[in-house]
């Protein structure tokens, strides 16, 4: 993965009309609709707090078509217009006439938020950004912009037209939020103090088991300690039995399976599995060992054993990368394996980094984000670097840097 895309230090930013692409993508209440977590919002401050002396358009999604929580972007506007300097309107329309007439009206100092660009449906394509640059959506906008700035490091891992297509016609920079994601990231792959430890676990084992095998492969990380279920895949791999509806609630992981099993034959010393778990029973929490796993119930965590042996290796790191949850945290009784492992990460003076929608919010919920080096805003995008894939917005932005240069 290259690094050398531009900044907002590259460019003369005074009275420039600047197309800012966030991901200001929230959570929303099913029931009212209303924002309940607003920290990626807060997260572009710093970006539009370098931008002060231009004028700012910004173009942001918020989920997608089909789904409950597919809004408009007006609630959003107004959470930036509380957190920054810049008094912020909002336009419910994304390339039409009204767009592009309030566009052409914003004065220096001033936030424009133009409404939910996925829904122009060409937003909802992937493709090369030669061929997005040929949508309405890019051919509209991109001739009143000088510049292209994007900040939405969780979504760029897609290919789309506000993620690609702009970048094609505009010189582009990366914006604060992006240079600090991809700041951590290059730090992590290509000059980890050691040793460098990664601890995977969550639900979401097809994104966690590619990233196990490239950190081995490429010796970014010197120890993997896995837990949730991306530990049962490991465990079946290594011909240990699970109890019944663990397997049930795994479902079809041949694939997962078979590339843990690849990634054991190669690395076995590098990889920590945990030697017992917290099972649910009756309702409760009991701890059990290894190979009382097959007896059934579900392991919903890792044991004291495993969080100790974790906490250890931890300590003893200069690099610690976590994604994914060690248990249930949202279950009581099985946050204790994710609350230690982010307790002994907050106390410690290595580089820290977490990712991951589910465990930065429970860290989030320990109130210890802060005493970590770097807390992703991105799970998927993050996780695809780290599984050595390049992502479409970041290749994008390095090829307008080759074709625009500095401006
Ligand atoms: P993240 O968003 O942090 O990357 P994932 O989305 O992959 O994490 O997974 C989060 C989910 O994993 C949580 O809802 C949690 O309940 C679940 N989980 C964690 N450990 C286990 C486990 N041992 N068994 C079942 N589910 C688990
Ligand atoms: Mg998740």
């Amino acid at each position: 993965m290259e690094f050398d895309y531009l900044t907002l230090d590259d460019f003369q930013l005074r009275d420039k009309t600047i197309l800012l692409r966030l991901d200001i993508n929230a959570p929303l209440d099913p029931a009212s609709n209303q924002i309940l977590d607003d920290g990626r919002i807060l997260a572009a401050k710093p970006t539009l707090d370098s931008l002060l002396q231009g004028r700012v358009v910004v173009l942001s999604h918020q989920s997608r078509p089909g789904r409950g929580d597919f809004t408009s972007m007006q609630q959003h506007a107004l959470v930036l217009q509380k957190n920054c300097s810049q008094r912020v309107s909002f336009v419910e329309d994304v390339m039409g006439p009204t767009a592009r007439q309030a566009i052409r009206d914003i004065r220096n100092g001033e936030v424009l938020v133009l409404d939910n660009v996925r829904l122009c449906s060409e937003e909802n394509l992937e493709d090369s950004g030669e061929k997005l640059a040929k949508t309405n959506l890019v051919k509209r906008l991109a001739p009143l912009f000088d510049l292209y700035v994007n900040d939405a490091f969780a979504t760029a891992h897609r290919a789309q037209a506000s993620l690609v297509g702009f970048p094609y016609l505009l010189p582009s920079a990366a914006g604060k939020l992006m240079e600090a994601e991809l700041g951590a990231i290059k730090q992590l792959m290509q000059n980890p103090a050691r040793p460098s430890t990664y601890i995977l676990g969550g639900a979401k084992v097809e994104d966690k088991v590619p990233v196990i095998e490239n950190i081995l492969a490429t010796k970014a990380a010197d120890n993997v300690l896995v837990g949730g279920n991306v530990a049962k895949i490991f465990l079946k791999a290594s011909e240990h039995k699970l109890g019944e509806s663990d397997e049930r609630e795994l479902g079809d992981v041949t694939d997962e399976v078979l590339k843990a099993n690849r990634i054991l034959s190669k690395y076995r010393r590098r990889i920590v599995l945990p030697s017992d778990f917290g099972m649910e029973s009756d309702g409760g929490r009991v701890e059990v060992e290894l190979n009382a796993l097959s007896r059934g119930g579900r392991a919903l965590d890792i044991g004291p054993k495993s969080a100790a042996d974790f906490s250890g290796i931890i300590e003893r790191s200069k690099t610690v990368v976590a994604s994914g949850p060690m248990g249930v945290f949202e279950q009581d009784g099985f946050e204790t394996g994710t609350k230690v492992i982010l307790e002994t990460m907050a106390k410690s003076n290595a580089f820290t980094v977490i990712g991951g929608g589910h465990l930065a919010g429970y860290a989030g919920i320990l109130h210890i984000a802060d005493r970590l080096t770097h807390v992703s805003t991105a799970g998927g995008a993050m996780l695809s670097m780290l599984a050595g894939e390049e992502l479409p917005a970041i290749t994008a932005l390095i090829a307008s840097a080759k074709r625009f240069g500095k401006k």
